[in-house]
């Protein structure tokens, strides 16, 4: 339904109800979904993706409103832990760490939620309704898009996933076997040496820190396992710089100087012939770069999925339209178009925020402003864009760089310096961050 077609509907309240609601409410801010409960005994919401941000909202919306009908539409069943693919694919976690169960396993048992294991492959906003890859077209009331993000490989010619693992070449972002697979590739490159090459595309990607990470960490094994003496490290950025604020960009640059490494910009992958281990980059004077490598780490261009990109929901003009990204409000992320609508999580057109903090930090925004708009009333919850990186520098050695849409540094410990390297900021990488994530799926924190 449209912005301000959208039925203001109220409930009728006993006086007793009433005042146990309100009491109720005053403690858990749950005002809207109280109005909401009472008025919407039968509203079924869609929530198209079950990652991070699907499963999270599907748990807190069936605490707020057990009467309502959800349905989770993804085929993919096993949940991935994306943030630890980093530290599988330098060799500090076993694979089995970022399996963390089936996404059934999140779900609250005995709740309203009906999982429908196809794909949506587009979407009718003016009718509410979703159509899926099975041909089955699905109804809604409210739809929640969590559908993350494409990975665009294709974009770069003589590219392929299955190759990852082979011939030097890696590629953290894929998947856990993929991160698995990259392992073995830069744990030999790690003992050998030879001319490793890092990529960043220009595009939005999720987690910007992970492509630095990768370089850190891989610079570490380098120095552990007898390569660094015979590396000679490369980090190639499509873009002016390697990260968005200004103090951890010069940061790391410096720091990959300081390890011998050469840091090109506007150099950009374009091609690569896997078996010659022969690289393609188009640089800014045109003249173009063509290289061999021992080592390849490729961080592929992203946008938002093909049903979302070709969609009436994706941004059509401005920055977010070329990736194809959800029109959302950066601060109520609730749709430019349709207040039936919201997005969470890296689908959304947003400044910022292609993290799990973001999921994290977001998700309450997005239920509490549904809460609002079913109960007829306007989103009241606002959200500020926060995303946050533990940078790792190297083993045991991190940065905690929490930002807002400003960004303006928003630290949540005070004891902790985000320009400083710390123990603390690893530990929180390495060993808190996974239990936080998944008591956030379970709408828990
Ligand atoms: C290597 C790596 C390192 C990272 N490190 C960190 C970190 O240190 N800290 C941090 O905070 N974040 C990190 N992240 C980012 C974080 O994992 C993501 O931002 C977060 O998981 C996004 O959640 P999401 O729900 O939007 O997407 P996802 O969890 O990917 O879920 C999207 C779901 O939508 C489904 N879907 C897609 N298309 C359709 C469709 N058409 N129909 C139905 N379903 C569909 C998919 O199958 C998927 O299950 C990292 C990510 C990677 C890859």
């Amino acid at each position: 339904m449209k912005k301000d077609e959208a039925p203001v509907m109220q409930g009728r309240r006993r006086f007793l109800a009433g005042s146990i609601a309100t009491a109720f409410a005053y403690f858990t801010g749950l005002e809207s979904a109280i109005a909401a409960q009472e008025s919407t005994k039968l509203v079924h919401i869609a929530i198209v993706g079950s990652g991070s941000a699907g499963i999270s909202i599907a748990n807190r919306l069936a605490k707020a409103l057990p009467n309502a009908k959800l349905t989770i539409i993804d085929k993919k069943t096993d949940h991935y832990y994306w943030p630890g693919l980093t530290l599988v694919a330098t060799g500090l976690w076993p694979k089995g760490d970022v399996l963390p169960g089936k996404n059934t396993d999140f779900l609250p048992s005995g709740a309203n939620i009906n999982l429908v294991k196809e794909m949506v492959v587009s979407y009718n906003p003016e009718q509410n309704e979703v159509t899926t890859d099975a041909g089955q077209t699905i109804k809604y009331d409210y739809l929640v898009v969590t559908s993350g993000i494409e990975y665009n490989y294709e974009a770069i010619a003589g590219m392929d996933v299955n190759a990852i693992g082979t011939n030097g070449l890696t590629s953290v972002y894929h998947s856990p076997d993929m991160a698995e697979k990259s392992w073995q590739a830069i744990s030999e490159y790690s003992k050998k040496g030879g001319k490793g090459i890092f990529t960043l595309p220009s595009t939005p990607i999720r987690c910007a820190g992970a492509p630095l990470k990768m370089t850190f960490l891989t610079l570490d094994q380098l120095k552990r396992n007898g390569g660094f003496d015979k590396a000679q490290m490369n980090f190639y950025s499509s873009t002016g710089g390697v990260f968005g604020l200004p103090w951890f960009n010069d940061f790391v640059i410096n720091r990959f100087k300081e390890n011998n490494m050469d840091v090109k910009f506007k150099t950009q992958l374009k091609s690569i012939d896997i078996a010659k281990r022969e690289a393609t980059f188009s640089t800014e004077d045109g003249t173009g770069l063509t290289t061999s490598y021992d080592l390849l780490h490729v961080v592929p261009p992203m946008r938002a999925p093909k049903s979302v990109r070709e969609s009436d929901l994706s941004w059509k003009e401005g920055g977010f339209a070329g990736g194809g990204w959800l029109a959302v409000d950066k601060n109520t992320l609730q749709h430019v178009k349709y207040d039936n609508v919201f997005g969470c999580g890296d689908v959304n057109g947003t400044p910022l925020g292609k993290t799990a903090a973001t999921v994290k930090m977001s998700v309450p925004i997005v239920v509490a402003n549904l809460l609002d708009t079913i109960a007829g009333k306007e989103p009241s919850a606002k959200f500020n864009g926060y995303t946050s990186c533990p940078l790792i520098t190297q083993i045991g050695s991190a940065m905690l760089i929490e930002f807002d849409y400003d960004k303006n540094l928003i630290p949540t410990f005070s004891f902790i310096n985000p320009q400083q390297e710390s123990w603390f900021a690893w530990i929180m990488k390495e060993q808190m961050l996974k239990p936080a994530y998944l008591g956030m799926l379970k709408g828990k924190v």
